[in-house]
């Protein structure tokens, strides 16, 4: 590592998800270093089960700053179907079981919406940032329709069936690429998760 990148201020991001964390290292990297629950040795499973994302945010980060005493963020994300009211929402991970993998979930996914009127979608992330024992929490909402097949290879989880909406010159919605087929930058660009990390950046920027 050189000076300068030890001396920027660590961050812990609460997950072990490898995908998210290059996702946001590349976001945060010139002001911080982001580590994740492995690099500080936390093997413990983090308790999510508030009733929303926001709440489920807020419960992983708490765990880890009061355990660890680092300053780190948690994110929760769901997708909302609209056909479906608005789920999975806050079951997005677990929505074809509690053992369900992306593979299943995408599966009971175009099978519910096989005959809905509407293939509109969202996703959304709740970010929850403790800083010297602050809590401060950030939103990122991606709006876009859900394919009735499986395109692409990138990224992870529901990516493969996610088109998200995006506008033309003529400034008409299209849903072209599903995010599974364009690259990690694209996606990070016009994200939930993207735009919810540029919401903290831009506070800890404005903060410091
Ligand atoms: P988490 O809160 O990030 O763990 O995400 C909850 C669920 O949403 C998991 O099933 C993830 O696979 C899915 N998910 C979260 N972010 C994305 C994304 O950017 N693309 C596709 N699926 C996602």
């Amino acid at each position: 590592m050189t000076d300068e990148a030890a001396s920027r201020p660590q961050l812990v991001f609460v997950t072990r998800n490898p995908g998210k964390v290059r996702e946001i290292s590349a976001l945060l990297k010139e002001q911080f270093n982001v580590l994740s629950l492995d690099d500080i040795g936390c093997e413990d499973e983090i308790p999510e089960t508030a009733h929303d994302l926001q709440g489920n945010a807020r419960m992983k980060a708490a765990y880890v700053a009061e355990r660890f005493g680092v300053d780190c963020f948690a994110d929760d994300t769901g997708l909302e179907v609209e056909a479906l009211g608005g789920r999975p929402g806050v079951h997005t991970a677990r929505f074809a079981g509690p053992e369900a993998d992306a593979k299943a979930n995408m599966h009971k996914l175009i099978h519910d919406l096989q005959d809905a009127p509407s293939r509109k979608a969202q996703f959304r992330t709740s970010m929850a940032l403790i800083q010297g024992g602050k809590t401060t929490l950030f939103e990122g909402v991606c709006k876009g329709q859900i394919r009735n097949e499986q395109t692409g290879h990138e990224g992870f989880g529901y990516d493969p069936v996610f088109a998200p909406t995006t506008i033309d010159d003529e400034g008409q919605e299209q849903h072209e690429l599903t995010f599974a087929e364009m690259p990690a930058d694209e996606k990070n660009a016009i994200s939930h998760r993207g735009h919810a990390v540029r919401a903290m950046v831009e506070y800890l920027l404005e903060a410091h």
